[in-house]
């Protein structure tokens, strides 16, 4: 009988920077032809045996996510630097260990500031739909609020 060996590592330790031992630092999406800016993801936590995947993301300083909405939810945590995001129709200002709560089918986007990097914990189902983009009308629905066309022109 032969023991079923693990790949994961019950210990993978914290380096400089943000950087995990063993977990590569990937590029926001990959063919995706989604507008963002100047983000990178780490995976980890993504295995089988769990219905969920915890990523870090980091926005460079004046970056910002897709602007998309889709049938999952995100479950964040900030744990670097600040910034906003907009959550349907409104925007919120980021600091470390704020928790925040995308709702399924809720526009979202997170923007860091000019001087600093926001980086995030995001949560997400293993099992996820893709994310959609807005179109013109939703476009100008976003734009039609103040404070959302303020954050979507980068303040
Ligand atoms: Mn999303």
């Amino acid at each position: 009988m032969t023991e079923e060996t693990s790949a994961v590592m019950p210990l993978r330790k914290a380096a400089p920077s943000f950087a995990w031992e063993g977990v590569d630092r990937l590029p926001y999406k990959e063919a995706d032809a989604a507008p963002f800016k100047a983000i990178s993801r780490q995976t980890l936590f993504s295995d089988a045996r769990l219905n969920g995947e915890l990523r870090y993301f980091e926005i460079e300083p004046g970056g910002f996510s897709t602007l998309e909405r889709h049938a999952h939810m995100h479950a964040v945590m900030i744990l670097r630097g600040g910034g906003h995001c907009l959550i349907g129709a409104s925007v919120h200002e980021l600091s470390p260990r704020d928790l925040v709560t995308i709702e399924p089918w809720t526009w979202h986007q997170f923007r860091a500031r000019r001087e600093e990097p926001l980086g995030f914990l995001c949560l997400v189902n293993s099992a996820r739909d893709k994310p959609q983009l807005p179109n013109a009308e939703d476009l100008a629905l976003l734009w039609a609020t103040p404070a959302v066309a303020q954050f979507l022109d980068g303040f």
